[in-house]
């Protein structure tokens, strides 16, 4: 998972990209870059490290143009080196810029192809490399004065191999010198890209494509809409727009995004991210509406695990009529546990991010609440926390139903054997995580989340997204994941022998 955004027309361009990635950096913290380009080049900046850590007041004057491209990186492929670090520009033909968000599943054959067929040397441990590359080639196949005439049916012609060949998910954002920005979203439009506009002093239109609304809402920009799954946009320097939608199947927008990733005063595909997690803890309270009698679950508070499932939480709190209390207090200098990409690193987080306010804990039966347990290691530790803090009972709720299955789509989920929930019943996590009982949201109850949401926002949504991806949940994936499940076990065992 990781942020883009990109710019075309602004006066700011690079200024507006690190603004952006400022406002995207939840959704990766290993390493940042921003792209720009004007008459003298391409001009690059990028490291390893949050977005403010990488920008610097000197290096961004270098970022020239009114054109650009930015990148927040959350390492699922590759060891997370700075070779790997995005954008990345490749020379032939016009010169291109990329950035992508996603993960694509058929990058090893790919990569073989274009080593074998095409004599194409790859320079990263990146799948958007190959993309690139990929991209690079349709791009070429038109020359000349066509090229002028045709700009936008060679872009169609070159992403249409595109959805074609690459398997995954994928919303990329491109440069292409001297023409403008194309930007595409996979198929299946499992990964979010938002477009949107805004009038310029001077009276230009500048456009801007971003992984989240939030990104466009705080740079002034007005939301046009998503862009389609399987559809590709050209922006030229001019502000003109061409879109096509060259490959439309049915949507199955990642679930994860509205539950955990993005941001909550993000709308995705016209469903807003906070409303989902209000009905999500209203769905949950009434779960436990029926479980109460049941599994004996009486509480005297709910407490959030900050700070996803806090507005979840509340609603919950609603529903049941138990007093909400943030009593986990949050040091927010740690980063977010689960995006780390090390069992080490997350189980040392654990223990530097909470503290609980023992006083109003000690002697209370707590419903501790939750957006999702993945490998259990941060829901364990926090049981803990809180049972050594005097609760009486701690009952721990998830807004996500059990994970069970690995995503091949760019979470960091990938081997079952990682998944607390895979293979086990909900009395057996409980015993696993030592809480007094878990309870999960189930998956009916997390699509009706996400499209009452979008209900209650846009009453009039002809927006099709009634069946998310769920695969993590019931192994049912948009595609074929066949070759993918051997690759990730050898990427796996490659990385813990590190
Ligand atoms: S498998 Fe799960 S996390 Fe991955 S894209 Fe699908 S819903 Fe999202």
């Amino acid at each position: 998972m990781c942020g883009i955004v990109g710019l075309v027309g602004s006066s700011d361009a690079a200024r507006e990209a690190f603004l952006g990635l400022t406002t995207l950096q939840h959704r990766g913290q290993d390493a940042a870059g921003i792209l720009s380009y004007d008459s003298d080049g391409f001009h690059r900046v990028k490291n390893l490290g949050l977005v403010e850590s990488v920008f610097t007041r000197d290096n961004m004057q270098s970022l020239a143009g009114s054109i650009a491209l930015g990148h927040a990186r959350y390492s699922t492929i590759g060891k997370g080196d700075l070779i790997d670090v995005q954008p990345f520009v490749i020379s032939y033909p016009y010169g291109i810029g990329m950035v992508h968000n996603g993960n694509i599943v058929n990058v090893s054959e790919l990569a073989q192809d274009l080593k074998i067929r095409a004599r194409r040397h790859l320079l990263t441990h990146s799948d958007t490399e190959v993309v690139l590359n990929l991209f690079a080639e349709g791009m070429a196949k038109a020359t000349g004065e066509e090229v002028r005439e045709q700009f936008f049916e060679t872009v169609c012609s070159a992403v249409s191999d595109i959805f074609k060949r690459v398997n995954g998910s994928y919303s990329i954002i491109t440069v292409i010198a001297d023409q403008g920005l194309v930007a595409f979203r996979d198929p299946y439009g499992i990964r979010p890209l938002v477009w949107g506009k805004r009038t310029e002093p001077s009276g230009k239109i500048a456009h801007c494509l971003a992984s989240e609304s939030v990104a466009l809402n705080f740079l002034g920009y007005e939301i046009v809409r998503d862009i389609a799954p399987g559809e590709v946009i050209f922006i030229d320097q001019d502000g003109r727009v061409q879109t096509r939608v060259l490959d439309a199947r049915p949507p199955r927008h990642c679930m994860f995004e509205w539950v955990y990733f993005a941001s909550p005063e993000s709308e995705i595909d016209e469903t807003p991210v906070y409303g989902t997690r209000i009905q999500l803890g209203r769905s949950l309270g009434k779960l436990l509406k029926k479980q109460i009698e049941e599994k004996k679950i009486e509480a005297d508070i709910i407490v959030p695990v900050p700070e996803t499932s806090r507005i979840a939480a509340i609603a919950l709190a609603e529903e049941l009529g138990i007093p909400y209390r943030e009593v986990l207090i949050k040091n927010r200098y740690i980063k977010r546990t689960f995006i780390l990409d090390s069992q080490e690193k997350r189980q040392k987080a654990v223990n530097l991010k909470l503290s609980p306010v023992r006083s109003e804990i000690e002697g209370k039966r707590v419903i501790l609440v939750d957006d999702s347990i993945v490998r259990g290691t941060t829901s364990k530790k926090i049981i803990e926390l809180v049972r050594n803090a005097g609760a009486s009972k701690v009952f721990f709720v998830s807004t996500c139903p059990p994970i069970q299955h690995p995503c091949y789509y760019g979470i960091d989920f990938p081997e079952e054997s990682e998944l607390i929930a895979s293979g086990r019943t909900e009395g057996e996590v409980r015993d696993a995580l030592g809480a007094d009982e878990v309870v999960y949201q189930n998956v009916e109850g997390l699509k009706e989340s996400i499209a009452a949401a979008r209900r209650v926002a846009h009453p009039s949504s002809r927006m099709k997204g009634e069946n998310p991806c769920t695969a993590c949940l019931d192994g049912c994936y948009p595609t074929d994941v066949a070759s993918a499940g051997n690759r990730f076990a050898a990427d796996r065992k490659a990385d813990r022998r590190k």
